[in-house]
Order: structure tokens, then C-alpha cells, then sequence
């Protein structure tokens, strides 16, 4: 099979990264992260974002068997320490503003079987390298959108009985139903979600719940909420004011907990790709925010090498709500890919919080925002815990409760 009209969908879907996603104006500088089995998508990001008057387009081709190999091979030293031209160039990039795009597009196993040790040792050296990028990021200082690509690995991965070529297919159809491509105005109708999710977002606002306490097969968790957070939609806005859609495809509203009221038990329900091996049916017990125990059915080694990345590795940094009639949920098709699966489930975030879901977050310091409650981990993993089963409460200060979520849906 070969899907109708593929060029001009895969035009839309350019500009509508370019548009909506990191929304590029005039002078800015555009950072694109890109596979090289991507390269057409790639050009026609680079033509939109200078036809919107881009300072500069700077591409960053990525590579799932070059990476593989570095990681599998590298001298050890080259693993652990990133040199200095890469710190200096992203913090050009942080000087510039620079709006970052980022097409995920890799073979969620492409990592299967290298040596977890090195590749663990290496996300912590980046991880700390890249900090600052990472903040800035975190903060929407900058403009900064998560998209996918439909790689031919991946696309095998997730329709496994079909020849690479038919998968690759389906799974640009799943990428363009999701983001809207189909849409006859595709820009228009993300505004249109955006208004929807923010609506949700409001009224949690307006709410202020203490904890939130969830219930369904093998999760019986309580989650405490800083004071004064707040829940966002899918549209953010960076430092100059300039709105921005983080992820595409979105479905969620999300907020910070506080990680030291975080108790009970939890258990997930989609398979998690993470540092390039599937980690799934893990179950987390929490006790006063921290992860007490753990377990996997599959991955366990990599999680137990995720939850010891640093300190903040083992609490929470993101509270998500994702109805289980979204459409992704509804396409009944597991992505093993977050940006896809998160955004079919209610799901939370291991590691790092981020720093506007709390009010003045962004001008906070460091150790404020971790008085706050705030996660301040390097890692931020997110791993799906909803299902048709779960059901929800806002805890009030004074101990009411109220239903949010019922059967998976709003209630
Ligand atoms: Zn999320
Ligand atoms: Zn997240």
C-alpha cells in the first residue's frame, strides 16, 4: 500500500511544526534533531521555518546504528566525559533562544542488549552536561516541540505482522491523524484542542486539591500537590511571550506533585521504551515520595539503573491526566514510543518536575523551587498507569473528596 497524498501531508505536517509547534517568527534560530532516515521531513522543516523568517535553520542529524555503535564500542573516557565544544554550543543556543525541535522516529529496541552499565553511564554524563539546555527547556525559556517521524524500525516494532514498507505506511497515518494533518484546516483545529485542554486545566486550577488519590487494579496511590501549582494544557509560552505546543500529539493536563507526599502503590499499564529497551509491567511502592520497592516483568536491570540515576530518580516530577477515550487510547495500537503511549493514558513522570507548574516557578531558584516540593532530579522518565479501570480523587485541604476521573474518563 502506499498512502494517498503523502507529499502534501507530510508539507502540512512540516508547517504545522514550524507553525504551531515552536511557532517560528522572524529572527529566530531553529534547532532541529532529526534522524537521517528522515532527511525529506527534515528539508521541509529547514524551507518552512526560513519562509517564516528564521535567523538560522541548524539541523542535528541523529543516527539509531551510529548511536548503537558508540555506545557498544567507545573508549570508556568518551562515555563519561562530553567535551566542552558541546557544552559551549548549546549554551550559544540557550544565549540565541533558540526554539528546539525534536523528531523522534528511533527503534525502540535499538539499544536491546548493549551493555545497560554504559549506556546508563553515558545519560548521566549528558544528562549533566546538557543541564542547562534541559532547564531552559523545563522552564520554557525557549520554544520547544516533541514530534514523531514514522522510522522503518519503529514502524516494524509496532505493526509486527506487516512488511516494513505497508508498517512505515500505517504508522505515518497514525502520526497524521493524531497531529491533525487530515483536518481541513489542521492549524485551526489545534487551536481549537488547545482551548478544550486548557478548559480542563482551569477548572483543576480553580480546585487546588491537596493530593490526588488513585484506585485501580494493583494501583492504590495517594499524591500530594504543592501548594499554588498549577495544571497546564497543551499550549505553553516561552520567555518573550510567544506561544508554543510542546508535544504533538497531545491529550494531557499535567501538574507538578509534591515529591516528599507521594504513598502507596502503583502499577503500569503500557510498555515503557526507554534508553533503547522496553521496561514493562513494572510496580513501584512509594513512601513519603520515595520508591521503597520496585519490580518489572521485563527491563527490570534497566529500571533498577534508571531509579539510581541520581537523587530525584526515585520520586515524582509529573502528574498527568489523559481520558482513556482519547483517540490514541482508542486506536487500541501500543506505539512503545512515550510521546505516542503517554498520550493514551493518564500517566506520571519519574525525575525532574517542571518549573512552571507552579506559580513564579520559572523565576524560582533551584533550591525554591525543591522547597517547593519540586522534583529537581536530571532524569524525567514518564511510564502509563491509566486504564478504563482507573478512577480518581482530588483530596481537598479539609479532606473532601471529589471525583475527577471515573471508568478512566473525566468524571
Ligand atoms: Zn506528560
Ligand atoms: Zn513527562
Amino acid at each position: 500500500m502506499v498512502l494517498p497524498n503523502f507529499k502534501e501531508n507530510l508539507e502540512k505536517y512540516a508547517q504545522l511544526i514550524v507553525e504551531v509547534g515552536v511557532n517560528v517568527q522572524k529572527s529566530h534560530t531553529v534547532i532541529v534533531q532529526i534522524s537521517v532516515d528522515q532527511a525529506p521531513l527534515a528539508r521541509l522543516i529547514t524551507q518552512k521555518a526560513y519562509e517564516k523568517g528564521a535567523d538560522e535553520v541548524i539541523v542535528k542529524w541523529t543516527d539509531d546504528f551510529v548511536q548503537r555503535e558508540f555506545l557498544s564500542f567507545a573508549s570508556e573516557d568518551r562515555l563519561t566525559t562530553i567535551p566542552q565544544y558541546k557544552i559551549d554550543e548549546s549554551n550559544d543556543w540557550i544565549e540565541k533562544g533558540a526554539s528546539r525541535i525534536s523528531v523522534v522516529s528511533s527503534d525502540p529496541g535499538s539499544l536491546a542488549g548493549v551493555d545497560s552499565q554504559r549506556v546508563a553511564t553515558y545519560q548521566k554524563a549528558s544528562g549533566k552536561a546538557m543541564h542547562a539546555m534541559r532547564q531552559a527547556t523545563q522552564a520554557n525559556k525557549v520554544s520547544w516541540t516533541v514530534v514523531a517521524a514514522a522510522g522503518p524500525k519503529w514502524a516494524e516494532k509496532v505493526f509486527s505482522n506487516l512488511p516494513q514498507e505497508d508498517a512505515q505506511d500505517l504508522l505515518w497515518d497514525q502520526i497524521f491523524k493524531t497531529t491533525r494533518i487530515y483536518a481541513d484546516d489542521p492549524i485551526k483545529a489545534w487551536r481549537e484542542h488547545d482551548q478544550t485542554l486548557q478548559e480542563k486545566a482551569d477548572k483543576l486550577n480553580h480546585s487546588q486539591f491537596d493530593a490526588l488519590h488513585y484506585q485501580a487494579p494493583g494501583t492504590d496511590l495517594t499524591i500530594g500537590l504543592p501548594k499554588n501549582h498549577l495544571w497546564e494544557g497543551a499550549g505553553s509560552l516561552n520567555a518573550r511571550g510567544e506561544k508554543f505546543m510542546a508535544n504533538m500529539p497531545t491529550e494531557e493536563v499535567f501538574t507538578a506533585p509534591d515529591n516528599r507526599r507521594i504513598d502507596g502503590v502503583v502499577s503500569s499499564t503500557k510498555p515503557l521504551s526507554y534508553a533503547g529497551s522496553i521496561i514493562s509491567g513494572m510496580k513501584f511502592t512509594f513512601k513519603d515520595g520515595k520508591v521503597v520497592d520496585f519490580s518489572a516483568e521485563e527491563g527490570e536491570d534497566v529500571l533498577a539503573k534508571l531509579l539510581d540515576t541520581d537523587e530525584g530518580s526515585r520520586r515524582l516530577g509529573e502528574v498527568a491526566l489523559v481520558p482513556d477515550p482519547s483517540p490514541i487510547s482508542q486506536s487500541g495500537i501500543i506505539f512503545f514510543n512515550t510521546l505516542f503511549d503517554e498520550n493514551a493514558s493518564n500517566h506520571l513522570a519519574l525525575g525532574s518536575a517542571y518549573a512552571f507548574n507552579i506559580q513564579g516557578g520559572t523565576k524560582m531558584t533551584e533550591e525554591e523551587l525543591s522547597e517547593a516540593g519540586l522534583n529537581r532530579s536530571h532524569s524525567h522518565v514518564d511510564f502509563m498507569v491509566g486504564s478504563e479501570k482507573m478512577a480518581i480523587d482530588g483530596i481537598s485541604k479539609d479532606g473532601t473528596t471529589t471525583p475527577i476521573f471515573r471508568n478512566g474518563d473525566w468524571a
